[in-house]
């Protein structure tokens, strides 16, 4: 990865540029290793009613502390699964651990009341077969369908529209619960949002972040409450971090909220004895 130094001057070093690259390709080949030898986990974050911070269920998100690189973020590995075609084993190894944990939750006298969601990647909804399987791992886990929420980004499922609304209408039909993540951020017209059979909106952390500073901010988050409420969908507020952000969300109405303010996501152990009782 040295670079070379050009006699004419038109090759530039860039050091950052080969970090990067570099970088990936390390990534790359210890994720394979991280899928094989257990270096992945699951971390638990609250969801909860504004008014009164009751917990309605928790968001499944994946951790990869590797022993050479330390702690990799979800927003670096996942597009990086995504484009060497991990993707579909890591959303296989992320279904079935939280079928498990679910289960042992269960099984310990701790249920989780509400669902337990897991993230999708787009790119899984590409492989013909998503469905099903996900389907039987779920069933084989002793699980059923509607202790589980799915959440989709809106890009994610404008890819290809037509194809996406077939998949999750079989889901949606096999009993599972559909969320739209990171809503507002997404280039979806309302139109294609109506076609979808779609349970909740979770609107994205940054306008919840601003509401009370920026005008524009505060003025989506009241339309995005007004219009979940006249659809028939629930709506969780992400990244909620202050008292002031749940009492203007309160006084506007949404139902729903998740972030640091309530709670940061923790392993399942540590879930379970702050938020689960026995
Ligand atoms: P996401 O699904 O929108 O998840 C919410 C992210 O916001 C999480 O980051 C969470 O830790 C963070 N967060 C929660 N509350 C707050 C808050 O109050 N303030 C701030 N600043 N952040 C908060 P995380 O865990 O780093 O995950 C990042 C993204 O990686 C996720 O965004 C999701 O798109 C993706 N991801 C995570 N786990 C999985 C997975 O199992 N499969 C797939 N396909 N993607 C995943
Ligand atoms: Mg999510
Ligand atoms: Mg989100
Ligand atoms: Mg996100």
């Amino acid at each position: 990865y040295a670079a070379k130094s050009s006699r004419s001057g038109i090759e530039i070093y860039r050091p950052e540029m080969s970090e990067r690259l570099l970088r990936r390709a390390q990534l790359a080949s210890r994720l394979q290793h991280a899928l094989d030898e257990g270096a992945l986990e699951l971390y638990y974050q609250p969801q909860v009613t504004v008014a009164d911070g009751t917990l309605v269920g928790a968001e499944a998100l994946l951790r990869w502390h590797d022993p050479v690189l330390g702690q990799v973020s979800p927003d670096e590995f996942i597009p990086l699964a995504e484009h060497r075609g991990l993707i579909g084993a890591v959303g296989q190894w992320v279904a079935a651990q939280a079928c498990r944990q679910l289960h042992h939750w269960e099984s310990a006298g701790r249920a989780l009341p509400g669902q337990l969601a897991i993230n999708i990647s787009p790119r899984q909804l590409d492989d013909p077969q998503f469905a099903e399987q996900l389907l039987e791992l779920v069933r084989q886990a002793g699980v059923l369908p509607g202790k589980i929420d799915l959440e989709l980004t809106e890009s994610g499922i404008m890819i290809d529209p037509e194809s996406s609304l077939s998949i999750l209408q079989k889901l949606k039909d096999a009993g599972f619960s559909l969320s739209l993540d990171d809503f507002g951020m997404g280039y979806s017209s309302l139109a294609h949002l109506r076609g979808f059979p779609l349970d909740k909106i979770k609107l994205d952390r940054s306008f919840v972040l601003g509401m009370l500073e920026q005008p524009h901010d505060y003025a989506i988050v009241v339309a995005t409450i007004a219009m979940a409420q006249s659809l028939g969908l629930r709506m969780v507020a992400e990244g909620v971090e202050s008292a002031l952000q749940v009492d203007a969300l309160k006084r506007l109405g949404c139902s729903h909220a998740q972030g640091y303010f309530y709670g940061v996501p923790l392993p399942a152990e540590q879930f379970a004895e702050q938020w689960l009782n026995t």
